[in-house]
């Protein structure tokens, strides 16, 4: 009856770790994705000079964040495994293990590259994207927190213009740039 117990509680944790690897895989899908999005989004709010939501830039710049927080520690499992697998074949001279795994291995170093590299690139575009948002919001005059559309207020009537317009739009104020 004992046998009964530790088989069922083996296949319980296989079950576990089988699911835990199925979500990580799945983070780090949703990493690459979103990464791709966020890249995009902070490409296109720099190439319109501001003239595009900032917050929107902003969310996916978020999520993308926090998935690629799990995409690396999916990363360092993959690692680990990897060092195994190597370590299995040096002590063992299994060839058989490496071949049987190998397929699987590549893949995931290349998903794993490919979840990095888009990772630390939309980082990078974000950071433009957000320094050209602060200069705008500076120049614009406004409280950083209001400032998500980029609106350009009239130093004379105080109406709120869009940011890129050389003139005020309701009184004809010509903007310092
Ligand atoms: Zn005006």
């Amino acid at each position: 009856m004992a046998g009964f117990y530790v088989v069922g509680a083996a296949l319980m944790l296989i079950l576990i770790l089988a699911v835990i690897m199925m979500m990580f895989e799945l983070l780090s899908v949703l990493s690459i994705v979103f990464s791709a999005i966020s890249l995009n989004k902070s490409k296109k709010y720099t190439a319109l000079g501001g003239k595009y939501d900032f917050r929107s830039v902003r969310r996916f710049h978020t999520a993308a964040l926090v998935f690629f927080i799990f995409g690396c520690i999916g990363a360092l499992f993959f690692i680990t495994g990897l060092l195994f697998s190597i370590a299995n074949f040096i002590a063992y001279d299994d060839i058989e293990t490496i071949l049987w795994g190998s397929s699987s291995l590549i893949f995931g170093a290349a998903k794993y590259t490919v979840l990095i590299v888009l990772g630390v690139n939309s980082f990078r575009r974000f950071s433009q994207a957000k320094a050209l948002w602060e200069n705008i919001c500076l120049n614009a005059r406004i409280n950083s927190r209001n400032c998500f559309s980029a609106k350009k207020v009239c130093p004379k009537c105080g109406s709120e213009n869009n940011f890129g317009y050389n003139f005020c739009t309701r009184c004809g104020e010509k903007f310092v740039k």
